[in-house]
């Protein structure tokens, strides 16, 4: 037996159906923020993740699907898509063009991690990028579409957490700071942080090794070496989340992942999956289009991983699936069953339609483990009198109906 490849999964139904409706859901919130769908495609140019995640992160250095193809180039299975949608803007000019300047994506990314309940090496995400806005404002209304589409899922108690990395400008001053003063203290850090702290030393903040936190908590704070322009930038962030009554917590120690953040960071937690893991993770990514080759152009955005969301999203009430299913008896009543069938579905209403000649007490019983709605009886006598016998498979009950009318009765409960 050939069986998935190990971190992938099938998602079947009646579980799809949560997909569905959480892309749905989903689209239906970007485009009313003013998003277009960007589809770009899953396998890249291994260089694109490694200029635009950066070769340091765990993502790039770890996690890729990467191998060559028959003429020797090196690709990649994406395992985020900011980066193939910056590459895209770029390729594309997309920057000048206004009507591009908010795109959405929704699809699956890869990376090769260890497969953990809720985590899975073919995963998908959902996301938004905002660009060419450097405002503030465009920072606070990226946070305020993540929080509506939480709520929307229904996720109960999600909490923003938020900070600034800082600039070009503030941020190496600021790190030589911080190396200098974990230097004296290097042999109480973990083997990763001590790593880190040669490598990308900003990322020390964010361990979570218990022993690390006292030499952490006496390093000097991010957020007090900001430039000037980076504390008003995150001070007028925070005013407008006020301002839209979003609740947030500012995490002076959160960095996020990838290299190419500047300024706004930002995480979304929920109580409902435990506090540690984000649902959501974005920020402000200033000067990655240019280090695509395209302008310096400002960018700000986000990602949610859908298979966790769907963990902590409310159950959906079940759904009984074809809606109607039609049986019939007698000769000659089949040509016309299949004629009755393309009229229902004409109307709007799910029909399967049973292709062998049953007794109705047989078709009663295949109807029931078909999970179906209702079930349609067709004889010779309903053919004849085009009345036909609708019978709600939840209650028992019947009544003899006109098609038209059949279609209305079955449309009367939304699907
Ligand atoms: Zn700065
Ligand atoms: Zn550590």
């Amino acid at each position: 037996m050939i069986t998935a490849v190990k971190g992938t999964q099938d998602l079947l139904f009646p579980e799809v159906r949560r997909w569905q409706q959480l892309e749905a859901a989903a689209r239906g919130l970007f485009e009313r923020y003013g998003f277009g769908e960007i589809r770009t495609p899953l396998l890249e140019p291994t260089e694109l993740f490694v200029r635009g995640i950066g070769d340091e992160t765990d993502i790039v250095a770890k996690e890729m699907y990467t191998f060559q193809d028959r003429k020797g180039r090196s690709l990649t299975l994406r395992p985020e898509n900011t980066a193939g949608v910056a590459r895209a803007v770029v390729e594309h000019r997309l920057h000048d063009s206004p009507q591009h300047a908010r795109l959405y994506y929704i699809g699956p990314q890869f990376r090769y991690e260890r497969p953990q309940k809720g985590r899975y090496r073919q995963f998908h995400q959902m996301g938004i990028e905002i660009l060419g806005e450097g405002a503030p404002g465009a920072d606070a209304e990226g946070i305020a579409v993540a929080v509506d589409l939480l709520d929307a899922a229904g996720i109960p108690a999600a909490t923003v957490q938020l900070n600034s990395v800082g600039c070009a400008e503030c941020r190496p001053p600021y790190v030589a700071l911080l190396k200098a003063s974990l230097a004296p203290r290097v042999s109480e850090l973990c083997g990763d942080c001590r790593r880190r702290l040669e490598t990308n030393p900003l990322r020390t903040l964010d361990c979570k090794v218990p022993s690390c936190q006292p030499v952490l908590d006496a390093a000097p704070r991010l957020d007090e070496g900001l430039c000037a322009a980076c504390a008003d930038h995150h001070r007028a962030v925070r005013e407008i989340l006020d301002l839209l009554r979003i609740s947030y917590r500012v995490r002076p120690r959160m960095v996020r992942g990838l290299d190419y953040y500047v300024r706004t960071v930002f995480e979304v937690t929920s109580e409902a999956l435990g506090a540690q893991d984000a649902l959501v993770g974005g920020g402000r990514y200033d000067g990655l289009l240019r280090a695509l080759g395209g302008p310096d152009a400002a960018g700000f955005g986000w990602a949610l991983g859908m298979e966790r969301l769907l963990m902590a999203m409310p159950p959906l009430p079940g759904e009984r699936l074809p809606r109607v299913y039609l049986a019939w008896s007698g000769a000659g009543t089949y040509a016309r069953v299949l004629l009755l069938a393309r009229e229902l579905r004409a109307m709007g209403v799910a029909v399967l339609v049973e292709h062998q000649e049953r007794s109705f007490k047989s078709a009663l019983k295949r109807a029931d483990r078909l999970n179906a709605r209702w079930a349609l009886l067709v004889g010779e006598e309903e053919l004849e009198s085009e009345l036909y016998t609708l019978k709600d498979l939840a209650s028992g009950g019947q009544q003899a109906l006109a098609a038209a009318d059949v279609a209305a009765r079955v449309r009367e409960e939304a699907p």
